[in-house]
């Protein structure tokens, strides 16, 4: 009897989640000339709503919530946050209850929190300067709820980061190159440790979807400081978060309607930008494979699509 319930204490929580997210080769006429052969690890086809690396991010901190009996997730995002949509998604399917305070005014709505709200989730909307407290937030609103597991934005952070390494540990072929968009750096940050842990010759690229992104090294260094640090690409944020230009829509309607497969202005579409610039640049060596990361997130266009030229 003993044994028993020390078991049911000390049991690792799995989540009953599969995911699929095959490599699919891309091109397009220019990489072909070039010889680059690309490749998407499409983690955009893990799930609708749990999109992408948001599932890899939250994977670790739903486990520790549950192994530690707390069945409330609180977290943190913008109005259009694929974390928020992700996180109220998965406490639907997993039964835990979800908060988010959001950044903005009362009147915010839109599709995305629309979403958020179908699937339970409550939201508490904070203006910008006490959003950037969030520690108070948690704790004048949660500090007395023994339920509540605090989830950083955007699912930044260690058990964020080792999520994200099993994506390398899914590849099927070694790359010279692996790509991903950064917000937060934790995605990042958890593919170049697995890469060390494997002691790959991978070159690890992120691109920076924030104005002045080399704050993403100081991120991947906090999280793991024994790590050289990964290339960053700065010069491919259009003017800063969720911004746009008429090159990066163009470009992004030119990749979607050339290959099939939708990707958003504000991080998969900025990411293959510079992809694909890099590769007209003569940044890589003929023959070079690279693995760019969809990560998914392709509900921010509901957000974005009087932007195109159609309109
Ligand atoms: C959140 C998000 C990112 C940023 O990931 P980080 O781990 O925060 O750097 C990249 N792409 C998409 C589609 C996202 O939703």
């Amino acid at each position: 009897m003993k044994q028993f319930s020390l078991n049911l204490f000390s049991f690792n929580v799995m989540l009953p989640f599969k995911i699929h997210s095959p490599e699919t080769e891309v091109t397009l006429p220019l990489w072909e000339k070039k010889h680059i052969k690309v490749t998407l690890k499409r983690d955009d086809l893990i799930h609708p709503f749990i999109s992408g690396n948001k599932w890899r991010k939250l994977k670790y901190n739903l486990q520790e919530a549950l192994q530690l009996q707390k069945n409330h997730i609180v977290t943190f995002g913008g109005a259009w946050s694929n974390h928020l949509l992700a996180t109220a998604c998965a406490g639907a399917t997993f039964r835990l209850k979800t908060t988010a305070f959001v950044r903005g005014d009362e009147q915010v709505n839109n599709p995305v929190l629309t979403m958020c709200q179908l699937f339970g989730m409550h939201l508490i909307y904070v203006d910008r300067d006490s959003y950037r407290g969030k520690e108070k937030l948690y704790s004048d609103y949660f500090g007395q709820d023994p339920t509540a597991f605090y989830v950083h934005e955007g699912g930044y952070g260690l058990l964020g980061a080792k999520g994200c390494a099993e994506l390398v540990d899914e590849l099927q072929q070694d790359y010279q190159h692996i790509f991903t968009a950064c917000g937060t750096g934790t995605t990042l940050a958890g593919i170049a440790n697995a890469i060390d842990k494997k002691d790959l010759f991978t070159q690890i690229h992120g691109v920076p979807v924030l104005k002045n992104g080399s704050f993403i090294n100081d991120e991947v260094a906090q999280l793991y400081p024994h790590l050289a640090a990964p290339i960053l690409h700065l010069d491919y944020h259009f003017g800063g978060y969720a911004k746009t230009t008429p090159e990066l829509l163009a470009f992004t309607q030119h990749f979607i309607s050339s290959t099939g497969i939708m990707i958003e202005p504000t991080y998969t579409g900025k990411l293959l930008y510079a992809v694909d610039d890099l590769i007209k640049k003569d940044y890589f060596t003929p023959a070079d494979q690279l693995l760019v990361v969809h990560t998914g997130g392709l509900t921010g266009l509901l957000g974005m699509y009087e932007r195109f030229a159609f309109h």
